[in-house]
Formats: C-alpha cells, sequence, structure tokens
C-alpha cells in the first residue's frame, strides 16, 4: 500500500500537492507556520490533534490565540529566536489547547529573517511531552525519597563512627584507627554527596525550607574543623581555625550551614597538595559575619572563575585526578543566600591559591524568612 502511494506521488505530484501529503498530513510531529504579523498561515494534522483547533479554525489567527502557552508573550520563542538570530531547540513547555487542558510539549522555533532583519515567518514544530514530563517527575521523586532514605542510615553511622575515634568504646591501636579514619571519611564523603544532591533539588525547585534556631559560630566551626582535620592529616595538610574573641549568636539553619561549610572545607581539602596550609578564620563587618577558607592549593583560572558557583560546573584544570560532582559550590551558595548572605571566591593560579567566603547577617532579614527559603 504504501509503496504504492509514494510511487504514485513521485510520478504526477505538484509542489503544493508534495508539501500537503509531507508536512501537512504525513508529519507526525505537530507543526505550524506563522507570518512576520504572526498569523498562523500552516497548521498541520499533528498539531490539530494535539490542540484540538481544526487546520481551518487555526489558519489567520494569531498564534498565541490558538497556541496558548506559558511561552506566550513576552517569552514568545520567536521572537526571541528573530532576537538571538537562533533557532531554540526541544524548549519544554505547557500549552492549553482548544479545551483547556494543559498539556506539556517540546517545542522547536526558528524565525525566518529578510537581509534587513525583520522577520518574514516563523516556524514551530512540537512534539507530545506529557509522557516524558510524567517520567521525570516519577524519576525525580524516586531519586529524592531514594536519597532521603539514605540519609539517615550514612548520619548514624558517621555518629558512631565519631565515638568510635574519640575512645567512648575502648583505646584504639593504630591499625584501628587508621582503618576507622578511612571508613570515616568515606561516610563523609557519601554524607556530602546525599546533602549536596538533596539541597540541589530542593534549590532548583524553589523549596529549600530554612529551619532558623540561635547558633553559635564558634561551635559549629569548631567542630566542623575538628571533624575535617582526619581528612587533612591523611593528605598531609594542616587545617587551623582562627577565631576572633567572640561572635554574635545568629540564626542559623544550623544543619544547612554546615553542609554549606563542609563543601568549602572539602574543597580547600580536595585541592590543595601535601604539605599545604588551610585556615579557617571569621571576622565581623558592619551588619554581617564574615567566614573565610583560605587554601594554598591549585587555584582557579580567570575563566573558571566566575563559573565555579554554578550546578554542575567543574573547573578544568587539576580535576582530573580529583572526583567531584560539581553541586558543592552551588548548593553552598544556595544556602547562604537562602541566609540572606552572599558567597564568592577570589583565587589565583601558581602555588597562590583560593579564599572562599561567605557573608551571614547578623539579623534575620524579614524577606527570607517570610518565603521560608
Ligand atoms: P566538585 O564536586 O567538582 O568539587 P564544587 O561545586 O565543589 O564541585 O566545585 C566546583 C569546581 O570549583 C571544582 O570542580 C573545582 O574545579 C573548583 N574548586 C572548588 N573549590 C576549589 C578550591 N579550593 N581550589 C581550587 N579549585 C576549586
Amino acid at each position: 500500500m504504501r509503496r504504492q502511494r509514494s510511487k504514485r506521488l513521485k510520478n504526477n505530484i505538484s509542489k503544493e500537492q508534495l508539501f500537503d501529503a509531507i508536512i501537512t498530513t504525513g508529519l507526525p510531529i505537530g507543526l505550524f507556520i506563522v507570518d512576520g504579523g504572526m498569523n498562523i498561515i500552516e497548521f498541520n494534522r499533528a498539531a490539530e490533534e494535539l490542540t484540538g483547533w481544526k487546520r481551518e479554525e487555526a489558519l489567520g489567527r494569531q498564534c498565541s490565540e490558538v497556541f496558548r502557552s506559558n511561552l506566550c508573550g513576552a517569552n514568545c520563542l520567536l521572537k526571541k529566536s528573530a532576537f538571538m538570530k537562533k533557532a531554540f531547540i526541544g524548549e519544554k513547555a505547557v500549552i492549553l489547547s482548544k479545551w483547556g487542558e494543559e498539556i506539556v510539549i517540546f517545542l522547536t522555533s526558528s524565525a525566518i529573517l529578510d537581509e534587513d532583519g525583520r522577520v518574514i515567518a516563523g516556524i514551530e514544530i512540537f512534539k507530545d511531552g506529557t509522557e516524558s514530563a510524567k517520567l521525570e517527575a516519577q524519576r525525580k521523586n524516586f531519586i529524592s525519597v531514594f536519597t532521603h532514605d539514605l540519609k539517615h542510615p550514612v548520619a548514624i553511622i558517621g555518629g558512631l563512627l565519631a565515638r568510635l575515634l574519640k575512645g567512648k568504646a575502648g583505646d584504639l591501636g593504630d591499625k584501628q584507627r587508621e582503618y576507622l579514619e578511612t571508613v570515616y571519611k568515606e561516610n563523609l564523603k557519601l554524607n556530602n554527596a546525599i546533602h549536596n544532591f538533596l539541597d540541589t533539588m530542593q534549590l532548583q525547585a524553589g523549596k529549600l525550607r530554612l529551619n532558623r534556631t540561635p547558633c553559635s559560630l564558634e561551635r559549629i566551626l569548631f567542630d566542623l574543623v575538628r571533624e575535617f582535620k582526619i581528612l587533612a592529616r591523611e593528605k598531609g595538610i594542616s587545617l587551623d581555625l582562627e577565631l576572633p574573641e567572640s561572635l554574635p549568636i545568629l540564626f542559623l539553619d544550623q544543619h544547612q550551614l554546615e553542609q554549606a561549610l563542609s563543601n568549602y572545607l572539602d574543597n580547600a581539602i580536595k585541592y590543595s597538595r601535601q604539605g599545604d596550609r588551610v585556615m579557617v578564620r571569621t571576622h565581623e563587618e558592619h551588619d554581617f559575619v564574615v567566614v573565610e577558607v583560605q587554601d594554598q592549593g591549585a587555584g582557579i583560572s580567570r575563566e573558571d572563575l566566575s563559573h565555579v558557583f554554578e550546578y554542575f560546573y567543574r573547573a578544568g584544570r587539576g580535576n582530573d585526578r580529583v572526583t567531584g560532582t560539581g553541586l558543592g559550590l552551588a548548593s553552598t551558595r544556595g544556602i547562604v543566600e537562602a541566609h540572606g548572605g552572599k558567597a564568592w571566591v577570589r583565587s589565583e593560579e601558581g602555588g597562590v591559591g583560593s579564599s572562599f567566603f561567605m557573608r551571614i547577617p547578623k539579623e534575620i532579614a524579614e524577606e527570607p524568612e517570610k518565603g521560608g527559603n
């Protein structure tokens, strides 16, 4: 059947008929074309099926009238495409069908410009994304539940290992200490990875909730530095804490802030070499307390410096030997900003090293509290 039909088309067909057979009727993904005024001039069968609009109804209407999507108006991809002179491919969008049903689609938009840069036409092709959006939501939910389930046993293991290492269950021989320290260190890595991952999911969904209580930053830093000394010692790196006479009590989500600081400390040790020194300092600056984690490690190149706080960014050089996810700094910045603070870095290559800073307000600002993030 198919072979016969294509033979007939091949022999007698006009350009219009070919267009109709391939684009309007045959193309299995939605397509419409607009003129320079955004009026629909072509609307294929798959677009009819997806949107509920008939071709005859759609032709001549403004595209935003038919294709009611979250990307219409100021976010119109065709306008962006014309402005940026590039096509947008596979963007996720939600449209309203003619019957008011929300449909997730993946949309590709390209504006066609004349020699003077004016839009003469626009092409939009799209496919139903409902199934993949559902699968994506299920996948995220599964990962989140799974990671939550890992969090508690890992925390318990860490707590018990710390007690063993402190000698709470009796004296340890050298070998026992060595093995336990290795287990403790690996567990710490796992713990960090889990927390960074969960924080990332919450931050990206705009759902990071802070549970603020009055906290002693001194105490938090003291405990963290003690914990990280195990990692540092193993790499032959010294880790020291320099505290001022006193620091004010801050209203923090202690657990989140510990995570944010752990990422700085973990990196400082990870990216330092044997014999290097890592210093943790704090000072007050007007209405803020500033924490600095300074290392003498590999440093960060100028090109990488403005990107290291981005999700999944791993700076090029020196990373081949060091494992990581590229989530730590992004998660730290998210947590610090949720506290109304700021996170930044100064760094130089060539043995100078890096200083990572976070500035935390002494008083709770109104806004983050209200929004809970
Ligand atoms: P990762 O898991 O890769 O360490 P991060 O988000 O913690 O992810 O850091 C992002 C990148 O920033 C790292 O891959 C590394 O290249 C760079 N970086 C972070 N901290 C330091 C540091 N103290 N010294 C040198 N480079 C660093």
